[in-house]
């Protein structure tokens, strides 16, 4: 990653964030724009990967955590089922390239992502 991010900055406080979770290396935070009753986006902390693939090929535990976090989220927030993206590639959707996972829960059936 070339360019601070929105997520860095976010993190950091210069922009407002909604955030459901801090952790040492992960933060969880409302998406601003909602695509399901509960859409959280889990990004870790300091990160120089921009997307799932760099994240899996550095540091394969993390995104472990991003797995399990998306679990307890999902438990905390709504019955515990959830989806989980990684929009990977401007094609596929990814705005912000700074690796997140996006975690929605509650009905799913309007759901939609990158559309
Ligand atoms: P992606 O398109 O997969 O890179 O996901 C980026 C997500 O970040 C989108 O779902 C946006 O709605 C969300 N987003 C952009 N800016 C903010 C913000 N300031 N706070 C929370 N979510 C944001």
């Amino acid at each position: 990653m070339n360019k601070e991010s929105i997520f860095t900055r976010i993190i950091r406080g210069e922009i407002p964030g909604d955030f459901v979770y801090r952790g040492e290396r992960l933060v969880a935070l409302k998406d601003i724009s909602p695509q399901a009753p509960v859409h959280f986006l889990i990004v870790p902390i300091e990160s120089s990967y921009r997307d799932v693939v760099e994240l899996t090929k550095n540091d394969p535990e993390l995104l472990s955590e991003i797995v399990q976090l998306a679990e307890q989220l999902a438990k905390e927030h709504a019955d515990g089922q959830f989806r989980l993206i990684f929009n990977t590639g401007a094609d596929a959707g990814q705005t912000i390239f700074h690796v997140h996972a996006h975690v929605l829960a509650g009905n799913l059936k309007e759901a939609s992502l990158g559309e």
